[in-house]
């Protein structure tokens, strides 16, 4: 038998066939392979990011990939959310959903789970517990603050990743070794930076694609057991410009959440009942209820336009607003801040 041979006694060949390229790189190898068939990742949000990076681990081979996202796919998402196209956003389909079709389309030997949830403190344990890692695909700070809090205190390791116009930043977080979001973040009297988002200043598919990658290849270090490779730094870049940086970020004595262990945002008051998410976008939570979402198109079908309907959501158009509602209660209002008018509109159309 040859060296080349070799690697089939402990892959299977079809599995040896469908990772080769990977194992070559002295850095993955057979052993690093196996690692990564037997790792699992949770990607919080499967929009531009998380889409991305999670289709980079899935045909990686990381033996269980678990997406979660609040969202459903629309036509002003396609520009650089790599994941979805045309048939998604026309049938208005949830993020979570499509995203799992896709990615089991991409690898089959790859358990995927695809879950439309909201993530909030209530569920944070539910939805992030049982995996080897988290990315981040989040649109905001307060759920990652949230990640963070979660992670910090069950030292299990996350990485941040976001991006805003042709401008991206991300940073590994290891619990206990390494800085968190919060030694990052809440120490500077700037705030969280980056306060703006992709509603506002826009955002490039290049950018989306540079941080992505960033992020799944520390994802494919930790996961394949060679933590010696990971960079350790904060990496920030900018396509339009050209600047690229990167720095080491020093653990925080007195932070909050990895040395004080005070996990405010997992500890969280109450969930809210309406949240804004987005520009002009309010969301209301979900009310533990099951709504028959057919019987509800039946009965809105007189008085609102552009009605479509799937088996997760209801989506329709009331001038000015666009109302999305899902099948679990939780709804998604376009077109206006104000909770007052969100809930007014909620309770027409929906019951209060
Ligand atoms: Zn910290």
């Amino acid at each position: 038998m040859t060296d080349r041979d070799a690697p089939r006694q402990l892959l299977g060949d079809s599995m040896h066939l469908k990772y080769s390229r990977q194992m070559l790189f002295a850095g993955i190898g057979e052993q690093g392979q196996q690692r990564l068939l037997a790792s699992s990742a949770v990607v919080v949000g499967c929009g531009a990011i998380g889409g991305a990076a999670a289709a980079l681990l899935v045909r990686a081979g990381v033996g269980r990939v678990r997406v979660v996202d609040r969202d459903f796919v629309e036509p002003s998402n396609l520009q650089r959310q790599t994941l979805f196209d045309e048939d998604d956003a026309r049938t208005a389909l949830p993020k979570a959903v499509a995203a799992e079709r896709k990615l089991r389309a991409i690898n089959n030997s790859v358990a995927v789970e695809g879950l439309v949830r909201d993530l909030h403190p209530g569920n944070a344990a539910d939805l992030l517990s049982g995996c080897d890692l988290i990315l981040d695909g989040t649109d905001n700070f307060e759920t990652r603050f949230l990640i963070n809090d979660y992670a910090v205190k069950s030292a299990c390791p996350w990485i941040y990743a976001a991006a805003v116009a042709s401008y991206g930043v991300t940073m590994t977080v290891r619990p206990g070794r390494t800085a968190c979001l919060a030694c990052l973040l809440e120490s500077s009297p700037n705030g969280h930076g980056l306060e703006e988002t992709c509603d506002t200043v826009g955002i490039l598919g290049p950018v989306v694609s540079l941080i992505a990658s960033l992020e799944a290849a520390e994802a494919l270090k930790l996961l394949a057991g060679r933590e010696q490779a990971l960079h350790g730094r904060l990496i920030s870049s900018d396509v339009w410009s050209g600047h690229f940086q990167s720095v080491r970020v020093a653990q925080n004595p007195a932070c909050r959440a990895c040395a004080r262990r005070n996990f405010s945002y997992l500890q969280g008051q109450a969930q809210p009942h309406i949240t804004l998410c987005g520009r002009d976008s309010v969301q209301i939570h979900e009310r533990g209820r099951t709504l028959d979402l057919g019987a509800l198109r039946v009965r809105l079908a007189a008085t609102v336009s552009d009605v479509r309907h799937n088996e997760f959501l209801l989506c329709f158009r009331a001038e000015p607003y666009q109302m999305t509602i899902f099948a679990d209660g939780r709804a998604i209002l376009k077109g206006t801040k104000d909770p007052a008018i969100a809930r007014s509109l909620y309770a027409r159309y929906i019951g209060a």
